[in-house]
């Protein structure tokens, strides 16, 4: 078997008497989209914050493409190769969609100075910039005003920001939020055609979405992974059924 582009190993994290992680073990494989669903309070954001660096699990490892990440802040993640999008929009409304575009490539990443000297110049910020937006389809917006974006457009941006440091693999936490029909059915046939540059973890609600669009699913129940498997093993799963789906 491949290596997986992704390992969770073993994690556990308390919050106090609260277990919100217990024992968790996942991998993402490279091509897939592994969807992570569960009740809200389950401990899926507190997993996505645990893989990309901003929360330290009690126990366990994270891997990257084979690389134990689990001591390592959150920019050297980014710079190893996770991206990511937020739950809560990180863009700069006032900005327009390229400088947030650029912006991303420069802030978040903390990569452009290294040992003071500039490892990317600006010409290629740019490129690199420009080349996100035409992947997510806004190229043609790029002097366009965040702030007059439609929130699907916004998303869309929101991805282009992550994509700016190429990523090998994607953690999305509930991309479709507060997206209408139109906007979520735009964004589930990028994610579909995203899936072959870097596989994605995703923490999504909405169900129709899943099931259509992931290869493999986990579903998280009180800090625990209760089962994973293709969307017709997990629509099959008495666990499931009884304690998710309410069937
Ligand atoms: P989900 O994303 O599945 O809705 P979360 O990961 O946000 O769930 O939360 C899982 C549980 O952990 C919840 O009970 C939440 O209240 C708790 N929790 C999350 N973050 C913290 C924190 N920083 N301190 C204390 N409790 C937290
Ligand atoms: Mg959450």
């Amino acid at each position: 078997m491949t290596e997986p582009a992704l390992a969770v190993d073993g994690v556990t994290k308390s919050f106090g008497g609260l277990i919100a992680s217990k024992d968790i073990s996942l991998d993402l494989r490279p091509g897939e989209i592994h969807a992570l669903i569960g009740p809200n309070g389950a401990g899926k954001s507190t997993l996505i914050a645990q893989i990309a660096g901003g929360l330290r699990p009690d126990t366990g490892r994270i891997w990257l493409e084979g690389r134990d990440v689990t001591g390592l802040p959150t920019a050297e993640r980014a710079r190893l190769g996770m991206g990511r999008t937020f739950q809560i929009s990180s863009l700069a409304m006032e900005f327009t969609v390229l400088q947030n575009a650029v912006l991303g490539a420069l802030g978040q990443r903390g990569r452009v100075f290294r040992f003071w000297r500039p490892v990317m110049r600006e010409s290629d910020l740019l490129s690199r910039a420009e080349a996100a937006l035409e992947q997510v389809g806004l190229a043609e917006f790029r002097a366009v005003r965040t702030g007059d974006l439609s929130h699907g457009q916004r998303r869309q941006l929101e991805v282009a920001v992550a994509l700016t440091l190429e990523p090998h693999v994607f953690l999305m936490d509930e991309p479709m939020a507060g997206l209408g029909a139109e906007a979520s059915r735009q964004l589930m046939g990028f994610l579909d055609r995203l899936r072959d540059r870097a596989p994605i973890l995703l923490v999504e609600h909405d169900m129709d979405a899943v099931f259509a669009l992931a290869d493999r699913i986990s579903v998280l129940v009180y800090g625990e992974i209760i089962a994973t498997g293709t969307a017709d093993e997990i629509r099959a799963d008495p666990r499931v059924r009884s304690v998710y789906l309410g069937a």
